[in-house]
């Protein structure tokens, strides 16, 4: 069954909708009408659900290499996602390179005064941005061409938090999207 409000696949035993929230049983008793579900030829594509915790938990233990180790694992699914965004791969190299020296200063500069980390740190930030903006802008479009273009307005609506909390932002609309079942779970 699909939610009556933004037509988001949705489970049977669900009482409010995983992306808009509306409230399943109050919208049915209401009597209103369910849009028809659309078919799609967009092919689906297969993501892990990951918690948030967990991510935040793995970004601290491996000094934010992590970040860079989550794009690396999803590259394939992304460039699926992106076809015609050519640059994703080479958005995800950069930003891998940026990291791992990130990483290696974050360690030196527990020995010594390292004046590149403030640099490097904000490159990364800024090219860890620019790659959630570029992969939020592949992912709404594939919600729009899977024929669900009425998510749109939930699903990654913001581009200033995807650009503050970068791959944070884009886990949590991920498993909202498995949920929901616009994504496959892996
Ligand atoms: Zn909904």
């Amino acid at each position: 069954m699909n939610c009556p409000s933004c037509g988001a696949k949705i489970n049977p035993g669900d009482s409010k909708c995983e992306y808009c929230g509306t409230s399943i049983e109050a919208r049915q008793a209401s009597g209103e009408n369910v849009p028809p579900q659309e078919t799609s030829l967009v092919k689906q594509i297969a993501f892990k659900r990951v918690s948030i915790l967990v991510m935040i938990l793995l970004y601290i233990v491996t000094l934010g290499f992590y970040s860079a180790i989550w794009y690396i694992l999803r590259r394939n699914e992304f460039k699926e996602i992106a076809k015609g965004v050519n640059k994703i791969n080479g958005l995800i190299i950069a930003y891998t390179v940026v990291t791992v020296l990130n990483f290696f200063l974050i360690l030196d500069s527990a020995a010594y005064y390292a004046p590149e980390l403030g640099i490097i740190s904000w490159a990364c930030f800024g090219l860890g941005a620019y790659l959630t903006y570029v992969i939020r802008g592949a992912i709404r479009k594939h919600v729009s061409d899977s024929g669900n273009g009425q998510m749109l307005p939930y699903v990654l609506p913001s581009a200033l938090w995807a650009i503050i909390f970068q791959q944070l932002y884009l886990q949590i609309h991920i498993n909202k999207l498995i949920k929901s079942r616009v994504f496959y779970e892996r």
